[in-house]
């Protein structure tokens, strides 16, 4: 085996944050650098392991000589569930737990040859960064994979200026609903009219011991001790806002959408296609494939959202009521507290136009002519992947820096509107005719297409992904 995995080759362990929108976008770029030649360690926790097992199949983890699975335990109580696992809990664990079964796993991966080369180098999400403590300890360099935004990475790194200035921790939680997150934030360098409100959602807490609030504290501290940060996103995009990132410590790659880089190496077998956790339903496609052009609306939170059973309604009579037709994916842990069913009559009344499932194939969803526009929580993946596929967004960003992202898809870049968050029926349905068929539509329709051009353009030989992504190789090589 030695022979084959070659043994002068550079050997990155890829360690993403254990939630489906970290894994997918650290695992396309371990697929893109093991097409540059690198041997890749790519670790998943024991918990996200299995379900992968149980949603791809066991032989989708066999990996390639030289692309191979490795796992530590993520600290929490382990469990066979096949839902999200509570974020702050883990961040928690994450943090405090993690650090020994990396390094074990290090020292064993260097103690492999001549199975595999010795590890090179460490590219981590920037939200696990206890493995910046390993890479001192093994003496390698280590660059940071941050999944989010460049907006939304800007505002995290504006979490100690909030505290220093007093906008957090609030004074009461009243203040979320007083009309004090109206406050416009104008000494930002690189975002013009912010207001408290679009910043990452960890400032809305009233308590200075707050887990994710001191959490993003530590990982936005930790930032300078890595050799680079790279972002799934590209200069056109967000050029003020990466301008404006340009002056920190250390330097940043913007080499997304790191799906249109893929576009490089559709040759490339490998056993692992897609890093779902949950099964995709596929028969979608089938269903979009008898739709006209542009007539269905997409309606998904990601992995991670929940929503009460009287938003669920309200969600459901405004689709109805619009009368279009709709692919809506309903997670089985989407609703909070009890399994809320959805208004029968809602079913009966829509099920000649509606598609109902768990889990779809996204990006493919997204890709289909017959998708006409996106209602979405405004996760950092989803977004690009809209980006990508020239699709028109309805916001209503749920936590974190989603709601960073909607005011740049319906500010910045024009091609979004936001539902509010109390979400009233009237509301989405007026929204997604307007996507469907208004003027405003047409409009945002238009812009997400130029986006996607501007996309193609960063990650085509010559353009600014591209680039920035050959000077990540080089450094890692
Ligand atoms: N996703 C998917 N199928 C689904 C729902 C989500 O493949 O039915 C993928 C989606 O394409 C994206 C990721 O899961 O890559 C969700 O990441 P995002 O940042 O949008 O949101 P999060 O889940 O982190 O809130």
């Amino acid at each position: 085996m030695g022979s084959i995995a070659g043994n002068d080759k550079p050997h990155a362990v890829c360690i993403p944050y254990p939630a489906q929108g970290h894994i997918n976008p650290m695992f396309n770029l371990a697929k893109l650098l093991h097409h540059q030649g690198f041997y890749i360690t790519f670790v998943n926790t024991e918990f996200n392991h299995k379900r992968l097992l149980k949603s791809r199949g066991p032989a989708a983890l066999d990996g390639l000589p030289d692309f191979r699975f490795e796992t530590i335990p993520d600290g929490l109580p382990s469990s066979d569930g096949d839902a999200t696992q509570d974020i702050p809990s883990l961040c928690e664990s994450t943090t405090k737990t993690c650090l020994a079964p990396f390094c074990s796993l290090l020292t064993k991966l260097n103690n492999a040859a001549p199975v595999m080369p010795p590890v090179t180098c460490i590219v981590s999400d920037g939200a696990m960064s206890f493995t910046l403590k390993a890479a001192e300890q093994f003496g390698l360099p280590e660059v940071l994979l941050w999944t989010t935004s460049a907006c939304g990475f800007l505002g995290y790194t504006q979490y100690a200026n909030l505290i220093e200035r007093g906008y957090t921790p609030l004074k009461e939680m009243s203040q979320v609903t007083n009309g004090y997150l109206e406050t416009t934030i104008d000494w930002i360098p690189g975002m013009k009219d912010i207001r408290l409100r679009d910043l990452p959602t960890f400032l809305r807490t009233t308590d200075s011991n707050d887990i994710m609030l001191n959490f993003v504290l530590r990982e936005i501290e930790a930032v300078p001790k890595a050799k680079a940060i790279i972002l799934n996103t590209f200069d056109a995009l967000e050029h003020d806002v990466l301008d404006a990132l340009s002056s920190m410590n250390p330097v940043i790659y913007s080499v997304g959408p790191l799906q249109l880089m893929m576009n490089h190496i559709q040759n490339e077998k490998h056993t692992l296609t897609s890093s779902s956790l949950w099964k995709e339903e596929l028969e979608c496609i089938k269903w979009l494939d008898k739709k006209e052009p542009n007539s269905v609306v997409y309606v998904n939170f990601g992995s991670i959202a929940v929503v009460t059973a009287q938003q669920l309604t309200e969600f459901a009579w405004g689709l109805a009521n619009s009368k279009k037709s709709f692919l809506w994916i309903i997670r089985p842990d989407l609703v909070a507290g009890d399994l809320a069913m959805l208004p029968p009559e809602f079913v009966t009344e829509t099920e000649d136009r509606s598609m109902l499932i768990s889990w779809c194939p996204q990006e493919e969803v997204l890709k289909h002519p017959a998708i006409g526009g996106f209602l979405t929580h405004s996760g950092w993946n989803s977004t690009i992947e809209s980006i990508v596929a020239g699709v028109p967004v309805i916001c209503w960003p749920f936590f974190a820096e989603q709601q960073t992202n909607c005011r740049y898809s319906c500010v910045e870049w024009g091609m979004g509107m936001e539902i509010d968050n109390n979400v009233k029926r009237d509301e989405v349905e007026e929204l997604v005719k307007e996507l469907m068929d208004g003027e405003k539509g047409m409009k945002m329709k238009e812009k997400a297409m130029e986006w996607k051009k501007k996309a193609e353009e960063a990650t085509a030989p010559g353009g600014s992904s591209f680039m920035n992504f050959e000077e990540l190789v080089k450094l890692l090589q």
